[in-house]
């Protein structure tokens, strides 16, 4: 049974050296009893207190990894039930069907769809994560022809389909070195399935009609050594998911359940025929709480706002997204380029590279660390002012780069333009637009 706080420190250490990233023993106690941190943060636990707390230290809900390298895809490992509350850790995966009862055609256009579909966003790729083959014909032979196509096909993590074992045992033969998510154990298939995950070293997904179906399920597998399980709790109708899944993650995390405490998976695509239902269906599943979704295909019309929304609701609502502090090159800069100043907010970043970029005239972006904050909040906050510009200006190196003493400060900051030219003797502060739609002209009447 999960241990408290209090039980929890008891057994640590009580050096409250912070070594864990919290200052106190009892914080740390309280943090693993939360499920916000992990045993492995204190270097003085003992071997057998480790044993002994193993089962409080676990994370509420199973962080579990599907496919390998690059394309790995973890889900699960969330502590919290509102994003607010701290962050969603692991994005939901996006997964597209395809059954090796469709035609050719129809496979490889879902296929090529699936190396299409990518966005760079804010410094981002955006794409789908997942394909997902269903034995749909029965015919092993079949089934591994088609895992064998679309794994030459596409670098994505893999789903098996099937709760035959010996057909999902073919695709497999195909595939493991993907590491594949084998789904799904059920109650007439469960020990067959379990021994192919184990032997596999796959994680495994279990199916149940309901979720104490589902709960005897992740018991009964978990006794036989298999820890890597994702929960489809049976349901098929938007409502029916929807509460199942807040269900499994309030028992995870409050009741602290373990057979509950495993991420889950969910299909769209079993829902409805209609491609935008499908896609509102998913978008309320990306935001509660869904650790893979499985569609019909990939449009760029449904795919691109789930995972826009995926992205707003995965980021660190703490942490405003920054980008890295430095001197961006920008159309192929010289000595006698124009240099333009401005904050590390990321959306700001890419506005204003994307408008110079526009403009086709080469300069240089000095890009300052202020804590990811837009320019106006940063200058409010003191992280982007005359001061801080002028120490950036002169140690980023930007002064062995060109032949002139000019920098173009953001229309928003023309009043620290003084200030700045005392602090940076002997440079012209030039103001630059207040909107960066209108950075374009302004470069290309630029004069050194
Ligand atoms: S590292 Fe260990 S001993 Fe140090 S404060 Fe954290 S829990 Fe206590």
């Amino acid at each position: 049974m999960a241990l408290n706080g209090i039980e929890i420190y008891k057994k640590l250490p009580k050096k409250n050296c912070g070594e864990c990233g919290v200052p106190t023993c009892l914080a740390f106690a309280m943090s693993l009893a939360a499920g916000k941190a992990e045993l492995a943060a204190c270097p003085y636990v003992s071997p057998e207190v480790k044993q002994e707390l193993s089962e409080a230290s676990q994370p509420p809900i199973r962080p579990v990894t599907i496919g390998v390298c690059e394309e790995a895809l973890k889900i699960g490992g969330e502590t919290v039930l509102f994003r607010h509350e701290k962050t969603f850790v692991n994005p939901t995966g996006l997964a597209i069907l395809v059954t090796d009862t469709m035609e050719d055609k129809e496979v490889d256009e879902k296929l090529a769809r699936v190396n299409q579909l990518q966005y760079d966003r804010v410094g981002l790729l955006l794409r789908g994560d997942l394909v997902a083959i269903k034995a749909a014909s029965g015919d092993a032979g079949k089934f591994e022809k088609l895992v064998t196509k679309v794994k030459g096909a596409v670098k994505s993590g893999i789903i098996l389909m099937s709760d035959n074992p010996s057909v999902l045992s073919a695709g497999l033969k195909a595939c493991q070195d993907r590491k594949p998510l084998l789904y799904a154990a059920n109650k007439a298939n469960a020990d067959e399935m379990g021994k192919l995950a184990k032997e596999s070293s796959c994680p495994l997904a279990v199916h149940g009609k309901n979720l104490d179906e589902v709960m005897e399920l992740t018991t009964k597998l978990t006794e036989l050594g298999i820890k890597d399980i994702v929960i489809d709790s049976g349901a098929r109708t938007l409502r029916q998911v929807l509460e199942n899944e807040i269900f499994i993650r309030r028992s995870a995390l409050l009741k602290k359940s373990r057979p509950l405490g495993f991420p889950t998976i969910t299909f769209p695509c079993e829902m409805t025929d209609d491609l935008l239902q499908e896609s509102l269906i998913a978008g309320t599943l990306i935001a509660k709480y869904a650790g893979i979704i499985v569609l019909s295909d990939f449009r760029g019309e449904s795919l691109f706002p789930l995972l826009l929304e995926r992205l707003n609701i995965y980021t660190d609502p703490q942490r405003p997204m920054a980008t890295k502090q430095g001197i961006y090159e920008i159309n192929k800069p010289n000595e006698n380029s124009p240099i333009l100043v401005t904050t590390n907010f990321s959306l700001t970043y890419f506005i204003v590279s994307g408008e110079i970029e526009t403009s086709r005239v080469p300069a240089w972006l000095l890009v300052q660390e202020a804590e990811g904050l837009s320019v106006l909040t940063a200058w409010a906050a003191d992280k982007f002012v005359a001061e801080t510009i002028a120490a950036f200006t002169k140690k980023c190196g930007i002064m062995d780069k060109v032949k002139h003493k000019k920098l173009i400060i953001p229309g928003y900051l023309a009043q620290i333009s003084g200030e700045l030219e005392e602090e940076l003797s002997g440079w012209e502060i030039q103001i630059g637009p207040r909107e960066a739609t209108h950075i374009p002209a302004f470069l290309k009447q630029w004069k050194v």
